[in-house]
């Protein structure tokens, strides 16, 4: 049989801070209203990723993942890992924070999350909220409970092209003017610390989960320290944004494709891609699949080694091992 990678169609969510770009940007048909989440790449029941492209065409990922563990290097665990989004952020999110794995599996029956994001677009003057300057979770309660944002609060300013990493127990939103391309655990679980006392669809204030938000979210603020490695492969550039040395759930890489640039899966088990700008091919032995921005797609286990050809900007993950 013919080794394919397997071409996903996306998922769209309204968001109320949500709005058009996903259409301008990338051209997907989206649904009415605001839209302020694509899901590209998921295994998650709040949102699957449908298969476009034959032996398996019309299935979910979920399904596919759990029937054909030989195209993922034989997972240990039932959820497939990884959960990309893009997000289109028209207005602020709410000020939130997710728990880690052992704090969701005993609250929420679920996996944690620990998150990152790629800057695909950023107006002027941008910025998001992420840490807190609390020095104890006394202080840290205090200024929750005495609604002290402008103190508590850490803005950072962003354009396109950064990379920001998230993991659980981080105060996090973006705001309003961000684009980003989200690389995520596949979790669904969000506490919201504070949503600027906004009125939502039904004429009430979206829940919030203050006790939830402080019992997870980690004292002091540490930035996390990442030392990206770039490798300049002939013209083409491969970039590790975050990786297994982070001791992240994920590696995510940023490639640059100028050049035709050759490629093994070596020890991964599999390749998450998504095409972020530009056009170009992946040619796999006699077979060529034609890639644009807004492509996202899965390279099984099955696939030892490609080339990438043409102009264009890839965001590619895969989780790490011990972790997966
Ligand atoms: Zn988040």
């Amino acid at each position: 049989m013919k080794i394919t990678p397997l071409f996903l169609e996306p998922v769209f969510h309204r968001k109320i801070w949500g709005g058009r770009n996903l259409e301008r940007d990338f051209g997907y048909q989206i649904p009415e209203g605001k839209i302020g989440e694509c899901w590209a790449i998921s295994g998650h029941p709040h949102g699957l990723s449908t298969i476009k492209n034959d032996p398996y065409a019309g299935e979910t990922l979920d399904v596919v993942y759990g029937q054909h563990p030989e195209l993922f290097g034989r997972p240990r665990r039932s959820e497939f890992p990884i959960l990309t989004k893009i997000l289109d952020a028209n207005d602020n999110l709410s000020i939130q924070v997710h728990p880690d794995d052992f704090y969701a599996q005993q609250h929420e029956n679920s996996l944690g999350k620990t998150e990152c994001w790629y800057v695909l677009k950023a107006k002027p003057g941008a910025y998001l909220i992420y840490g807190h300057t609390a020095n104890s979770r006394t202080e840290l309660v205090k200024d929750i409970e005495n609604s002290e944002w402008d103190k508590l609060l850490r803005k950072v300013p962003v354009q396109k092209g950064d990379f920001i990493y998230t993991p659980s127990g981080t105060i996090h939103a973006l705001t309003s003017g961000i684009e980003v391309l989200e690389t995520q655990q596949s979790s669904d679980v969000t506490y919201r610390l504070y949503d600027y006392d906004r009125i939502g669809q039904n004429g009430k204030k979206r829940r919030l989960d203050i006790k939830k938000s402080e019992d997870v979210i980690t004292v002091p603020f540490v930035a996390p320290h990442l030392i990206p490695i770039v490798r300049h492969e002939e013209e083409s550039t491969v970039n590790t944004l975050v990786g297994a040395k982070d001791s992240s759930y994920f590696t995510v890489q940023k490639l640059a494709i100028k050049t035709p640039l050759s490629e093994r899966l070596g020890t991964r088990p599999f390749l998450v891609c998504s095409v972020i700008d530009g056009s170009g091919a992946l040619a796999i032995g006699d077979y060529s699949y034609n890639l644009i921005k807004g492509d996202h797609f899965i390279l099984p286990t099955s696939i030892a080694h490609w080339q990438w050809l043409g102009e264009m900007t890839l965001i590619v993950s895969w989780p790490n091992a011990g972790k997966y």
